[in-house]
């Protein structure tokens, strides 16, 4: 079976951001995975059942994995702790991706949830640092290669390897 790829909602035009938006298309780079019917497009936060739009929401005290293990939270620029909801669409993202046979996730980049290499800070200044969502860490935990849109160079590179691999 070809290895199918978990993708965030707002990198395949889906206006689910934040602030109601999606982020620059990636359409035209995954237009080839996508006819063989490899992409599963997912939003986490969506699946959770958060609004769009909703606040913005940053990790603070640490960066995906510390929430993972409950030494870190998720706030809203107004303070208020949605960790448990984010947990949720963290969770779902992986059922998904495990239901689905996802091998690789391609996940936008800076979201507490999706963010695969940065994440803002935690003091809604707009700085970014080295780290990873919760959903993004989740997926690595369970074996799933993650990679940002600023990788699918890398991503298609692993893909094609792998079936060359596995193609008896
Ligand atoms: Fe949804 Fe992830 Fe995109 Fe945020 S970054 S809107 S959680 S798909």
């Amino acid at each position: 079976m070809k290895s199918k790829i978990l993708v965030s909602a707002c990198l395949m035009g889906f206006r689910v951001r934040y602030d109601g938006s999606d982020k620059p298309a990636v359409l035209d780079a995954l237009e080839q995975l996508r006819q063989e019917n490899r992409l599963v497009i997912c939003c986490p936060e969506q699946a959770a059942g958060l609004p769009t739009p909703r606040l913005p929401a940053e990790i603070c005290g640490g960066e995906g994995e510390d929430v993972l293990s409950g030494n870190a939270v998720i706030l809203e620029n107004h303070g208020k702790d949605v960790t448990r909801e984010y947990l949720k669409g963290a969770r779902l993202a992986l059922q998904v991706a495990q239901q689905t046979g996802c091998r690789y996730a391609l996940l936008a980049d800076g979201s507490p949830t999706c963010g695969s290499q940065k994440i803002y800070c935690g003091d809604f200044s707009g700085h970014q640092i080295n780290g990873s969502g919760i959903a993004a860490t989740l997926l690595r935990r369970h074996g799933i290669e993650v990679f940002s849109e600023q990788q699918i160079p890398q991503l298609v590179a692993r893909v094609v390897a792998y079936d060359t691999t596995s193609t008896p």
